[in-house]
């Protein structure tokens, strides 16, 4: 395997995977991959033809055959298998998706040890996909139920987490049974197609994983496809709502994980330097491109005064380059998202809001080329202004001020989106009526990014989340598996025979 990073425009093409094969594409259709922090060309990703998608897919649905009568304990092993290789491997990884992505080395090792988690937890599938079994429901007859897998399924990914994002679907719906065909981000592949060269390195047979890549072509041919059972998406509230829509009216079981707005809420109560530490790293980590990312810093009562403290904490992160020593904020991923994030807080400024820190216009000594944002914040911020509305995903935390708990909640609850949000505070009482009458997926106490482990699921409300089950953890097993329920009776000869019945009722 190899990751040196070609380093001039004669870039190496990213190959698609099709029945176990990699191919190059005959599209006329390529997109460069680029250093965030350079614009060096690292690759260039095809647009797959309509006939490439079709021969993916067709790979899948033949291997599925044999794949679905594979043994469990067989399935669970090449997970194992994978969990090693991605350990043993995950320092070279992360250096390509640090180069792709322009987070920072850290941070992309963290990425991947995210998704490795859910590759540990596929290999206990034998008793994650354990059916139920009751004996005796009826004189002599017993009911179980079979969890089997459903077939070919689909999964598209965004930039933002190429390793966590690809290792939440395709390791739980390969062990589960079923075969998988894979739409990485195009924005940042190199990273994803590492981790499926170890997959195949690790056993996962001809046609089990195939790997396209493209846009909205691509995608819309997925969630057309008759062949697909299941389709899961990460990605932006815009895209996922046309990719629900599209794979629901085409069939399919479909999960979608979407945008988000994550307020966090802060007590007066709450520990002060702990809070803030929280909400910089929070807010600004990883230029604010996690969807997991606090966005909005809901201040209630006397924790106003902080303000100042938070601004001052924030003013001394250091930006450069995800390669670069002691990197606090790297790049956001390319020339079109830094505009978008600048325009956004261009009109925060016109709407009226207090621009306290500017991160615009900021210069990398040696990386002037980079699409650097510098952390930004807004106060006197009201729920009106685009800065609060809309996802903004680049390094910028608004700050709205209210006066109880009561208000912060129902602020909270009235925003569009529901992915994640946090609660600041000593308080047990205020942090039991937090969770209970928040309507956000993933709540955290004194926790800034309440990310699940993978033996629960990643979950989500109202405009973050399409779909009832989630990725990863018991839900995700659910979703890439149907269940049969048998209802059995076995005579032996000295059964005493009852007669015809021609009642519903079992005796
Ligand atoms: P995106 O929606 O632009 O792209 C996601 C995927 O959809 C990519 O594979 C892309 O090729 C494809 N795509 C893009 N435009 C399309 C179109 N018009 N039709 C069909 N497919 C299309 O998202 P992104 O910018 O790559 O990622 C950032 C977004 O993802 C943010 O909104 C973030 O909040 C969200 N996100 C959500 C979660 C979650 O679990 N809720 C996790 C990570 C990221």
């Amino acid at each position: 395997m190899n990751a040196s990073l070609p380093s001039d425009t004669q870039a190496a093409t990213v190959k698609l995977l099709i029945d176990g094969e990699w191919v190059e594409s005959r599209t006329t259709h390529w997109q460069n991959v680029v250093n965030p922090a350079t614009q060096q060309v690292l690759g260039r990703v095809p647009f797959a033809t309509a006939e490439e998608v079709n021969a993916a897919v067709a790979a899948a649905e033949r291997a599925y055959v044999q794949w679905r009568a594979t043994p469990i304990g067989a399935r669970m092993r090449i997970m194992l298998k994978l969990q090693a290789l991605i350990r043993e491997h995950s320092k070279r990884i992360a250096a390509v998706l640090s180069a792709e992505q322009g987070k920072t080395v850290a941070d992309a090792e963290g990425d991947i040890f995210r998704g490795l988690e859910v590759v540990e937890h596929a290999c206990s599938v034998g008793s994650l996909q354990m059916g139920e079994f009751a004996e005796n429901v009826a004189g002599g007859v017993d009911t179980y139920t079979l969890r089997q897998p459903i077939g070919v399924c689909a999964g598209i990914t965004p930039f933002n987490f190429p390793a966590m994002i690809p290792l939440w679907m395709f390791p739980m719906a390969i062990v589960c049974g079923n075969t998988f065909v894979l739409k990485p981000s195009e924005q940042d592949p190199l990273s994803t197609m590492l981790l499926v060269e170890l997959a195949l390195e690790a056993g996962v047979p001809q046609g089990v994983l195939n790997v396209v890549h493209g846009g909205k072509e691509v995608v819309d041919a997925i969630c057309t496809h008759p062949t697909i059972k299941a389709v899961s998406f990460v990605g932006s509230t815009a895209v996922g709502t046309h990719v629900y829509d599209l794979a629901g009216r085409h069939g399919k079981r479909v999960q979608a994980m979407m945008g988000a707005k994550n307020h966090a809420v802060v007590l007066p109560d709450a520990n002060r330097e702990q809070t803030l530490n929280a909400l910089v790293g929070a807010g600004f980590g990883a230029a604010g491109q996690r969807c997991m990312a606090t966005s909005v810093v809901v201040m209630v009562g006397e924790s106003r005064k902080w303000i100042p403290d938070l601004k001052a904490l924030a003013q001394q992160l250091k930006v450069n380059a995800g390669s670069e020593p002691g990197t606090d904020v790297g790049p956001v991923i390319s020339p079109r998202a830094k505009a978008r994030i600048e325009e956004l807080i261009e009109s925060g400024v016109q709407q009226g809001a207090r621009l306290e820190l500017d991160g615009r216009n900021v210069s990398v000594p040696g990386y002037e080329q980079g699409n650097f944002v510098g952390p930004t914040l807004f106060t006197g911020v009201t729920t009106d202004m685009r800065i609060y509305t809309e996802e903004i995903f680049g390094p910028v935390l608004v700050v709205l001020e209210v006066d109880t708990l009561d208000e912060a909640i129902a602020l909270v609850n009235r925003n569009p989106f529901g992915n994640g949000t946090g609660l600041f505070t000593q308080s047990g009482a205020a942090a039991r009526k937090f969770q209970s009458e928040i309507d956000v997926g993933q709540v955290g106490i004194n926790i800034p990014i309440p990310v699940p482990v993978p033996f629960f699921s990643f979950t989500g409300s109202r405009g973050s989340k399409l779909g009832d089950l989630g990725p990863y953890g018991k839900q995700v097993v659910q979703f890439y598996t149907q269940t049969k329920t048998v209802t059995a009776r076995w005579f032996d000869d000295a059964s005493v025979n009852t007669g015809v019945n021609t009642t519903i009722h079992l005796r």
